[in-house]
This record gives structure tokens, sequence and C-alpha cells, in this order.
């Protein structure tokens, strides 16, 4: 097959078709960006690749995407530590903060549990949280997965396992209409959600 770009070049559209939402258009034309790029620049975007890749790794309590020992969460001794808002993505706390009213930690699980995309338990972050509750001093587990259907199947399989283990588990009271992202819920929708929790 006759070739028409240089093989660095090709390489470059290929990595950025690998990234979610990309298509070869767009790849294409993102590598034609770079190239257009000064030295300085296109090592600053090299680096920041790799900077990031090196630095950043979850935090050992609560999973959430750190660059220190501990996230500066669960690094805040101001916050209630015995309650515990258990929520999908790291995307999903900055929501949450947003809201400016929750004062206790969280928990990341990186994904729900989503038998059709061959997601299980044993996948995402449970057995993290399981260990940190059974530590004890946690009052409360909010439940704070999206009001879909893998989110709300995925809050319930968490409850019926720290049931037994004496906390109380909730679930936000969603005026978040069924099926939307937390992520995308206004701060007053998001306060309300978590002032009208519910024992589960
Ligand atoms: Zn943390």
């Amino acid at each position: 097959m006759l070739r028409y770009f240089p093989t660095a070049l090709e390489r470059l559209t290929e990595e950025f078709a690998k990234l979610p939402g990309i298509g070869g258009k767009t790849a294409q034309r993102l590598a034609f960006h770079v190239l257009s790029l000064s030295d300085e620049e296109a090592e600053a975007f090299a680096n920041a690749i790799t900077e990031a890749k090196r630095t950043v790794h979850c935090c050992p309590v609560c999973q959430n995407l750190t660059d220190g020992a501990l996230c500066a969460i669960c690094d805040d001794e101001r916050r209630d530590h015995s309650v515990i808002c258990v929520v999908a993505e790291p995307r999903d706390v900055i929501a949450m903060e947003r809201a400016r009213e929750y004062d206790g930690v969280y928990h990341v699980l990186h994904g729900v549990i989503s038998p059709l995309n061959h997601v299980g338990p044993d996948d995402i972050r449970i057995r993290e949280l399981l260990a940190r509750v059974a530590k004890g001093g946690v009052r409360e587990v909010i439940m704070a997965t999206n009001p879909d259907t893998e989110g709300e199947a995925t809050a319930m399989y968490l409850s019926r396992l720290l049931r037994p283990m004496e906390v109380k588990v909730t679930r936000l009271a969603y005026g978040i209409p069924v099926g939307s992202q937390l992520e995308y819920a206004d701060e007053v929708t998001l306060l309300r959600a978590l002032e009208g929790r519910r024992e589960m």
C-alpha cells in the first residue's frame, strides 16, 4: 500500500485515534497540529503526558486520584472521616465538592457493576471499601452512584454487603432525573439529594 505520510506522522495519528471520542479525521487533524507546534510546545505536551502518568496514582484510602501520599480530602482533619460517600468516578467527587455542603470523605469505585460490559464486583474497588469499613470508625456510607440501572444495581449490591457490618447505608434522594448523571447535576439539586438521603 502506498504510504502518503511519514511513518512517525502515521504513528502519531494512530495514537490520537485510540483516544475516546476521536475519529480518524480528527486524529489526523490533531497530528498535523502537533507538527505545527514549536519544539518547546511539543516537548511540553509530551512531558505533560509522561508526568501525569508518573505522578498520579490512586489514594490508598479512598482510591481517588492524587499525586500525594494521601489525597487532599483524606488528608484533611477537618473532614468527617466517619461518613463515606461512595461514587463511581473521580469526576463525581468534583461534582459533590461543588455542592460545598458535604464534609465527609469519599470512596471512588472506578466504575459500576455492569454484566453487559463484563464488569463484575471484583473489577471495581469494592474490596477496598469493605476493608475500610471493617476497620471500624465508619458511621454512615452514602451511595452516590448514578440513578441509572447499573448505578442502582451497584448501590444495592454494596448495601447488602455492608448491612451486616453495622453501618448505616443511605442512598442520595435523587431529585436528579432517573438515568441522568451525577457529574452534570447542579449544586442545588445535589444539595437536596444529600439532605434528603434515605436509609437503604
Ligand atoms: Zn483519599
